[in-house]
Formats: structure tokens, C-alpha cells, sequence
């Protein structure tokens, strides 16, 4: 056993909607036991409270103060690190069409943004903490904003067809288009594929192919 066994790794994956982050890292999660990290559920729990609150993304010091009144804590379910929010755990209405609607206009707001920052900072030690070997956070600034010295930092490109067909075959319909314009243009940590970031076009490859393109980039690192 070398020393590097017991090095504790951070894997930042990022991308636009329906690029394929969260099948990647869940896969990724299962291979070398690392906790997954979905923000974008962060994001969207957050979203809901917020619309239940009856704020608008317009109204950002309405936006402080709803969330002000929020207390996020974390629980793990199997390898994934799930957001509890008050007690509340969010489950499929955080997919829906007002989430969907709503999600990357709240999720521009600095506030928004700073209010998620620590925590997801925090979940390298809960990570740590539950005895995994590492971390596998999924988003679109975690290589940028989040985690700029993980170890390893992708970002996940697929053509526009390619990621609506998958969103399709999901049966899900979200506005992917809207929602990957707004998180580009974006003043605050805006989605891009970052200097130093290793970027993977998915269009032509399959799942298990995009898993073992960056399984052999994890191997290495742990060599
Ligand atoms: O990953 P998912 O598509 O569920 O994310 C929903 C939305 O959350 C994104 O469109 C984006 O507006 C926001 N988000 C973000 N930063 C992250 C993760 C998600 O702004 N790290």
C-alpha cells in the first residue's frame, strides 16, 4: 500500500443542463467510493423554498431575508450528500416546470450564491467525516469557484441535439437552452469551462466511455 491510498481527492465535474454530470459522478461515486455531490439540486431545493416563500428573483432583499429564515444541514444516502433544509427533504418537486422556470434566475443573484458557498465547501469534511475516500461535486463552479485546486477539475460539453435528446429520454421537460444562457451570462460564477480544466465532449460517446475516459484521470492522480 502506497501513501497515496490514503489520499483524500477532490473531483469537481461541471457542465450545462443534460451534459451528462450527474450519471458521470454517481458512476464515479460508485468506482472509488467518493461521496457525489449534486449542487444543482442545492440550487434547486433553495428555489423551492423560495417560491413557497412567494419571493421573486427580482426582489433580491426579499430574496436575503427568505433565506435568512432557512437552515440547511446534510444527510448522506448511500454516496450521495442530500440537503436537508429545516427538516424538510427535497424530493421530485425540485424538478418541476416553476423549479425549472425559476432555478438560474435565483442562482444568478449573489446572494443566492453566497448563501450556498460555505456549504458546499463544507461537504469535503462531511465526506471526510463518513469515511470516504473523496469527493465528486457536480455543478457549474466548482472548478471555478468551489474547489479551483481539486485535484481534478472536467468540464462536460455535449452538442445541443445530444442534450436534448437525453433530457427527452429522461422524460423530463426543462428548458435547457434558457437555463444554459442564463447561467453563461451570468455576472457571478458563471458556467465555463475554466483555465486548467480538462474538457470532454460527450456528443459521440457513450456512458461508459465518458466513466473510463475519467476513471484513468482519477487513477493517476491517486498514483
Ligand atoms: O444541475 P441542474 O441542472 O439541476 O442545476 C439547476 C440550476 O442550478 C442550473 O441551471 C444553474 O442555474 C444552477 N446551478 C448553479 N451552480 C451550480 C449548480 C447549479 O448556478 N454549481
Amino acid at each position: 500500500m502506497s501513501d497515496n491510498d490514503d489520499r483524500f481527492l477532490i473531483v469537481a465535474i461541471d457542465g450545462g443542463a443534460a451534459s451528462g454530470k450527474s450519471s458521470t459522478s454517481r458512476a464515479l461515486s460508485e468506482r472509488f467510493n467518493f461521496m457525489h455531490v449534486d449542487t444543482g439540486s442545492f440550487y434547486r431545493a433553495v428555489t423551492f423554498k423560495l417560491l413557497e416563500a412567494g419571493v421573486s428573483p427580482d426582489d433580491e432583499t426579499a430574496v436575503a431575508e427568505a433565506l435568512a429564515h432557512l437552515h440547511p444541514s446534510t444527510r448522506i444516502e448511500g454516496r450521495s450528500a442530500r440537503m436537508e433544509i429545516d427538516g424538510w427533504v427535497p424530493g421530485e418537486e425540485i424538478r418541476s416546470a416553476p423549479v425549472n422556470e425559476n432555478v438560474s434566475r435565483f442562482a444568478a443573484l449573489p446572494v443566492v450564491r453566497r448563501f450556498l458557498l460555505d456549504y458546499q465547501r463544507g461537504q469535503a469534511e462531511v465526506a471526510r467525516a463518513n469515511g470516504f475516500r473523496g469527493l465528486v461535486m457536480e455543478g457549474r463552479d466548482i472548478g471555478s469557484v468551489i474547489f479551483p485546486d481539486a485535484d481534478l477539475r472536467i468540464f462536460l460539453d455535449a452538442s445541443p441535439e445530444a442534450r436534448a435528446r437525453r433530457r427527452a429520454a429522461e422524460g423530463q421537460a426543462d428548458q435547457i437552452h434558457e437555463r444554459d444562457r442564463l447561467d453563461r451570462q451570468r455576472k457571478t460564477a458563471p458556467l465555463h469551462c475554466p483555465p486548467g480544466a480538462i474538457r470532454v465532449d460527450t456528443t459521440e460517446m457513450t456512458l461508459e466511455q465518458v466513466v473510463d475516459h475519467i476513471a484513468n484521470l482519477v487513477e493517476a492522480r491517486l498514483r
